[in-house]
């Protein structure tokens, strides 16, 4: 990007780490730091305020110790987090298929949710809260700052035109699946796009509607349901034919295209906010790292949401980057240490994530199947995961995503 004007270099030297993007993986990464070392951390974000609306709204338990042991999960209970301790599977013409418990012998870690704006709210004010860290809305980076061929710092664009520079020792690219940053490295994100989207809605909550998470199986479509204060957040499946129909219209129109899904929508009002048509994708990158700065979260991975791991793979990869480059910079290092530590973070998260990618997208195939042969094998399937050795089966898929692969953080 050109540039007519600088601005004086005033903050430079003035923190050890920028982080580019304030959704939940940066915000996780400037928490994990700043809780265990003494490192001045900046992070940068082009919005005016938290707000990634409707991006999965899950806390599993992994996420809640991580939130624990770094101080925040009391604000997240505080903000209003729910805690769901069941799952159930409804057909729309069966009914229930399966009801199981989200809880597993051992694991005290609460399954939370939470409005994805509020969990990024509270993150950052949980890391503002250490006095270490700084937070910068409004903020784009439009250039890397290198020095010896590494990089050294960011140029944040100025209203009314020019740039501020800012340097640190690290630099982070949290900035999602369109990451400027892993574009300048010239990193790219091979994708494969789904044959299916997720419409999000919000709809009224039913009286006495129970804290469960909810998938509602239909031939068109299955629906997965959230509970939320006053409300429920659903995210229905799309097929790329019926793409149009969610396109336009009001949003009770779009409501009325999915009631038939699920006799829970049958008389519900839709809320107007946050109402959106999701293309799903998903790929992986072939680094971590280049030239000295890191990438995490979804500018590195992206994967189908029907699992839910989204957030917990970014808020994972921000635990275990700050453990393996938090010691190198608290002491001071520069160059090679940190280049060791960036790659022991690769290693360890890189086997991890992939397997959520490729578990994720088996889901998504099964979740996806449609027509009336897809409705026969999908009550199968749940019937045969009712039996005593489905149940089994399941508790071991469960305790794969309950049990957190990244070791205690302090
Ligand atoms: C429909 C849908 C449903 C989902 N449901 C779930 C779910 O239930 N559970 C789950 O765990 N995950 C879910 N996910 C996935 C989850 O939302 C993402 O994996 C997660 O939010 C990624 O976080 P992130 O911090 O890496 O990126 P993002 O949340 O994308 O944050 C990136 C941030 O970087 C900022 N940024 C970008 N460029 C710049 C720049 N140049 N300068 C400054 N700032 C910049 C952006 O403003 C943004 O705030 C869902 C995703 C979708 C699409």
């Amino acid at each position: 990007m050109n540039t007519t004007r600088l601005t004086p270099d005033s903050d430079s030297h003035k923190f050890d780490v920028i982080v580019v993007g304030a959704g939940v993986g940066g915000a996780a990464l400037a928490l994990a730091l700043s809780h265990a070392y003494d490192l001045r951390v900046l992070v940068v974000d082009r919005h005016s305020g938290p707000g990634n609306i409707n991006r999965g709204e899950s806390l599993l338990p992994p996420v809640t110790k991580l939130l624990r042991e770094w101080g925040a999960l009391d604000r997240c209970r505080a903000a209003g987090a729910r805690e769901v301790s069941r799952m159930q599977f409804f057909h729309y013409k069966a009914g229930v298929l399966l009801d199981v418990p989200l809880v597993l012998p051992g694991v005290h870690d609460p399954y939370l949710v939470l409005p994805h704006p509020e969990i990024e709210r509270v993150f950052v004010e949980s890391a503002q809260a250490t006095s270490r860290v700084e937070m910068r809305y409004h903020s784009r980076v439009v250039r890397l700052l290198e020095e010896e061929g590494r990089v050294r710092g960011v140029a944040l664009a100025r209203d009314g035109g020019g740039e501020q520079q800012i340097r640190a020792r690290l630099v982070v690219g949290a900035d999602g699946a369109y990451s400027f940053v892993r574009g300048a490295l010239g990193i790219e994100l091979p994708r494969k796009q789904y044959d299916h989207s997720l419409f999000i809605l919000d709809i009224d909550r039913p009286a006495g509607h129970p804290d469960v998470l909810r998938t509602e199986l239909h031939p068109d479509g299955g629906i997965l349901v959230v509970p939320g204060v006053n409300r429920l957040g659903l995210a229905a499946l799309v097929r790329q034919e019926d793409e149009h129909l969610f396109q336009s219209g009001s949003v009770h129109d779009k409501l009325a295209r999915i009631v038939h899904r699920s006799p829970l929508l049958v008389g519900r009002r839709a809320s107007p906010v946050g109402v959106h048509l999701y293309k799903l994708w998903r790929g992986h990158a072939p680094l971590y790292s280049g030239r000295g700065a890191a990438l995490i979260g979804d500018a590195i991975h992206v994967i189908n949401p029907v699992m839910a791991q989204g957030m917990t793979m970014a808020i994972e990869d921000a635990a275990v980057l700050a453990r393996h480059v938090g010691p190198a910079l608290a002491a001071g290092a520069r160059a090679t240490p940190l280049d060791r530590a960036l790659e022991a973070y690769e290693r360890e998260r890189r086997p991890v994530n992939t397997a959520m990618i490729r578990s994720s997208h088996w889901m998504s195939c099964l979740f996806a199947l449609g027509g009336p042969l897809g409705d026969m094998f999908q009550r199968r399937a749940f019937e045969l995961a009712n039996s005593w050795f489905g149940r089994n089966i399941q508790q071991r898929i469960w305790s794969r995503f309950a049990t957190s692969p990244v070791p205690q953080y302090v």
